[in-house]
């Protein structure tokens, strides 16, 4: 029978094992040629303020196209990659990206964009994130305004102390930040209120299903309900009907990201969207209105 000795000391022989590690290895490999040879990307997802409608920003989310592989979903790559240095890499490569991206909005008169970034769980803990954040504060002349840092559960409850220390240094700088997946990993209400959060993100597995089950109605109005009794902004995920974001708008979620609305646009095409939103004032999607 096999048994974890202290983790590393496992002697069984597990062709599941072996394979993702093979697997593993061969990824990081490939993400250090596709950093150099350019095959990551983002795509945007659009963010929507709830009763105004109004555009708000995006979500950053990360898109790799491998040359034989095609296009690697990050659900793919992400969970595989998560301990190793290249996520840490990978990860700077993001952050550094949406800073240039931010940038060229301001160039362009779009002052108020705010843009979401992924943070993983190594990353986070990474002692070089808070100079490496505050460093292109000062080399791209940008406000943290811009940018709202989202972390899972999973990554706040890993080392909850050093967790908040890291955030309460970056929030001095004026960064903002979200929990991710809110409600699928270990949340704690104690935990919430020690957490200098800022915005709560309910999962989409919640909403998928709002309408017609009523526990995960009941999960989502709870959540928010409890969200804003503790004065923090809740963001609902994965909305892809005019009947959820009404449902979520009359009980109270501040702001919305789905299908519904947009789904992640890609990077070359953001200016485009970004015009587009800004012709009209408010999201553009007339079924709104009806
Ligand atoms: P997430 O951060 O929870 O991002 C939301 C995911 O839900 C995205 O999937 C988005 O495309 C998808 N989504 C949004 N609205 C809808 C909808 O209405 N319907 C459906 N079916 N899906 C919707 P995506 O882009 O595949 O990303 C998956 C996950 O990969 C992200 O989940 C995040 O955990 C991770 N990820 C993505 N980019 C990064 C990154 O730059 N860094 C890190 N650490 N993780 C990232
Ligand atoms: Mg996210
Ligand atoms: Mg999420
Ligand atoms: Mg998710």
């Amino acid at each position: 029978e096999a048994k974890m000795n202290g983790g590393d000391q496992c002697f069984v022989y597990d062709p599941k094992m072996y394979q993702r590690v093979a697997h593993r290895v061969m990824m990081e490999g490939d993400v250090r040629t596709a950093l150099l040879e350019h095959q990551f990307s983002l795509a945007l997802q659009p963010q929507i303020e709830a009763n105004t409608n109004r555009f708000i920003g995006f979500e950053a989310l990360l898109r790799w196209k491998h040359p034989e592989r095609g296009m690697i979903s990050p659900d793919d790559f992400i969970p595989v990659l998560e301990n190793s240095e290249q996520m840490i890499e990978l990860g700077y490569w993001v952050v550094r990206r949406c800073f240039e991206l931010v940038r060229n909005f301001i160039q362009l008169g779009y002052s108020d964009i705010k843009v979401a970034i992924n943070l993983s769980a190594n990353q986070f803990l990474d002692p070089n994130l808070s100079p490496f954040l505050t460093n292109l504060l000062q080399a791209y002349e940008l406000d943290a305004k811009h940018f709202e840092l989202e972390l899972t559960e999973q990554t706040l409850v890993e080392d909850i102390d050093k967790a908040i220390a890291v955030m309460v240094t970056l929030r001095e700088y004026g960064f903002s930040f979200a929990i991710d997946d809110f409600g699928t990993g270990y949340s704690s209400l104690a935990y919430l209120k020690r957490m200098p959060v800022d915005i709560i993100k309910i999962d989409k597995s919640f909403v998928f299903g709002m309408l017609e089950n009523n526990a995960d109605y009941q999960i989502i109005m709870s959540t928010i309900a409890m969200v804003k009794s503790l004065d923090l902004k809740v963001v609902a995920e994965g909305v892809e009907t005019g009947a959820q974001m009404r449902s979520l708008e009359e009980n109270g979620c501040d702001y919305f990201q789905g299908y519904y609305f947009a789904k992640p646009v890609p990077e070359d095409e953001i200016i485009e969207y970004i015009q587009e939103q800004f012709r009209h004032g408010v999201w553009s999607n007339t079924e709104v209105y009806q």
